[in-house]
């Protein structure tokens, strides 16, 4: 079902997001495009969106009951979330518990390492440029926050990860590694944005100790692995074992 809607704000490579009817508000539609490799690797997934805005919703509720600021507001439909209107900030900050990825392949570090405590990494939300990887006087240098933003901004992603980590574990799910956006709302509020799905955060599950069968996320469809949306629903299941049904807001 598509919730009443205004323009179409903007449109990334998963999400298109819409204005609402209130200003401070916009609605985020949650697409079935998939797409790795800085969007040179495409497909339709049929499911994703439902998949990625139902665990996402649950998992936003989750840490706004801890504590943790985000946009969420509540959802319009399976695959239409509200949200506070953010700017969003343009960094993507990555928390790392277990190594693998680009950690692993541009450093001598091995896979499968544990990383404790968890390593943050920034990047700069830039597609023309491939998101490149910053150290802490680039992003002073760029200025794209202030060095006081930067600390909060490093608080509240480790404070996310305290809390997915060990809900996600209680579920027998390693979370290997995810991405953080962040927004700033109207009243200059530091919030917790996008969406945490496993296009989003790498997943093990430790019910296989296969290293490929383990994996439920989007290293499935970057490898070629098969069973995608398999996987993003055995999330969706396990997260929806834990976490109450979302609020509707509309
Ligand atoms: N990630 C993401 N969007 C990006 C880049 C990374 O959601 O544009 C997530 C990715 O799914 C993983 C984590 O951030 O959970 C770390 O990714 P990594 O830097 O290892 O990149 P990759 O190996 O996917 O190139």
């Amino acid at each position: 079902m598509t919730p009443d809607h205004g323009d179409l704000l903007y449109e990334g490579k998963a999400k298109r997001v819409y204005a609402a009817s209130q200003p401070d508000r916009v609605l985020v539609e949650f697409k079935n495009d998939a797409t790795a490799f800085n969007a040179q690797k495409r497909a339709q997934l049929a499911d994703k969106g439902r998949l990625n805005c139902q665990i996402s919703a649950r998992l936003f509720e989750r840490l706004e009951a801890e504590g943790i600021p985000t946009h969420y507001l509540g959802l319009a439909s399976d695959t239409w979330m509200v949200v506070q209107r953010v700017a969003i900030i343009p960094l993507e900050v990555v928390l790392r518990n277990i190594a693998t990825g680009s950690l692993c392949r541009e450093t001598p570090i091995a896979e499968g390492t544990v990383i404790d405590p968890a390593l943050l990494d920034l990047y700069y939300k830039d597609d023309g440029l491939g998101d490149p990887l910053l150290s802490e006087a680039r992003v002073r240098l760029l200025g794209v926050v202030e060095p006081e933003q930067l600390s909060a901004i490093e608080q509240l992603a480790r404070r996310v990860n305290d809390v997915l980590q060990p809900l996600f574990a209680d579920l027998d799910l390693q979370l290997v590694d995810f991405k953080l956006e962040l927004g700033f709302n109207a009243a200059g509020q530091l919030l917790l944005a996008d969406e945490i799905s496993p296009d989003t955060c790498r997943l093990w599950d430790r019910r296989s100790s296969d290293a490929q069968d383990r994996i439920l996320d989007k290293d499935r469809f970057r490898q070629d692995l098969g069973g995608v949306m398999e996987a993003y629903g055995e999330v969706l299941k396990r997260v929806q074992a834990s976490c109450a049904d979302p609020r509707n807001c509309m």
